[in-house]
């Protein structure tokens, strides 16, 4: 018999699933196959939901998610966890307190704080946050916010804060972000244009910030052209990874790519986090799992093609 559990790691997704195929739970479990690990999953809520929105959302009761997490954690060895959609603040609550009581502890996991679907569903109940940030976040070992929802976690410690509006700014917030309990940060840059010389700027008033150019680098032709056109003006993308290291210190590293004009990106922040899970399953470091996944993502948006007769927001392709 193969050595399974070497060769082939077991992953967990818990979040919610969308009907439509594009996010949740089946854009995590594609994630899984397509990267070569095994997924299992622990479903959150059902959601009505298509390329135009959702259009109806049924929570799981907390004590059949616990089954559901309870039944997998006996059997079978996870190597890794993702959180997405968690609902309210009692299937928030129980998941942590099952997590954190589990022999699977202490855990790799992923914590994809996902509060509003990009049509403008509520996928937290409002109320639910500070259990998210009281319970889970603890237990991560990293948390993926997007600006919106860096803003909306940051608002609860530091009223005061502006939004987020440069790469400076996401720099800052994602040091706040850190001290809300998680090991690592990696606030996304998808809603924020940058280019070159904002990171230059970025970078020199932050000399310790390391940049990350490997998306760059494995762009295509077309991508090349504009940036050889005027490099410093090329629109991109950052990702800021902040990581608490030993003795207090902090590690920030800012990850750039070429910007994709596309409508497909539903699922998109599932994806990402589906991917790092399966690098911290590996054994990544959490650098190295974000590397690989982000570029993943990348691809999926850049490979992507209409699924519905409508205009909605598709899927990326795994
Ligand atoms: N629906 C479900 C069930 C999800 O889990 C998520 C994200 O985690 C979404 C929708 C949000 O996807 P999007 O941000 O692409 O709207």
């Amino acid at each position: 018999m193969a050595d399974g559990y070497e060769s082939v790691p077991v992953v967990m997704t818990i979040a919610g699933s969308d009907s439509g195929g594009g996010a949740g739970i089946q854009a995590d479990l594609k994630t899984f196959t397509a990267l070569g690990c095994y997924g299992t999953s622990v479903v959150t809520a059902l959601t009505a939901q298509n390329t135009q929105g959702v259009q109806g959302v049924h929570a799981i009761p907390p004590a059949f998610v616990e089954q559901q997490l309870t039944s997998v954690l006996s059997d079978i060895a996870v190597k890794a966890f993702k959180t997405g959609m968690l609902a309210n603040a009692g299937v928030t609550a129980t998941i942590a307190h099952t997590l954190r009581t589990s022999n699977a502890a202490p855990i790799s996991l992923v914590c994809d704080p996902v509060c509003v679907s990009t049509s403008g569903h509520t996928l937290l109940e409002p109320d639910a946050l500070a259990t998210m940030v009281r319970d889970l976040f603890p237990l991560a070992a990293l948390i993926t916010p997007n600006k919106a929802e860096a803003e909306l976690l940051i608002s609860h410690t530091h009223p005061e804060r502006p939004a987020i509006r440069s790469l400076d700014d996401m720099v800052g917030a994602a040091h706040a972000l850190l001290e809300l309990g998680p090991r690592a940060v990696l606030l996304k840059g998808g809603h924020l244009t940058v280019c070159m010389a904002d990171a230059r700027a970025a970078m020199a008033a932050r000399p310790e910030v390391v940049l990350d150019r490997t998306g760059l680098l494995t762009e295509n032709m077309e991508i090349l052209l504009v940036v050889e056109r005027d490099p410093e003006q090329a629109e991109l993308v950052a990702d800021v990874l902040c990581e608490a290291v030993e003795g207090g210190a902090v590690e920030t590293t800012v990850f750039l790519r070429p910007r994709l004009e596309s409508t497909s990106t539903h699922g998109t922040g599932c994806t990402l986090s589906a991917a790092i899970a399966c690098g911290l399953a590996r054994g990544e470091t959490v650098v190295d799992a974000v590397r690989t996944a982000a570029a993943y993502t990348h691809d999926g948006i850049a490979a992507s093609f209409p699924i519905a007769a409508t205009q909605g927001h598709g899927p990326l392709n795994h």
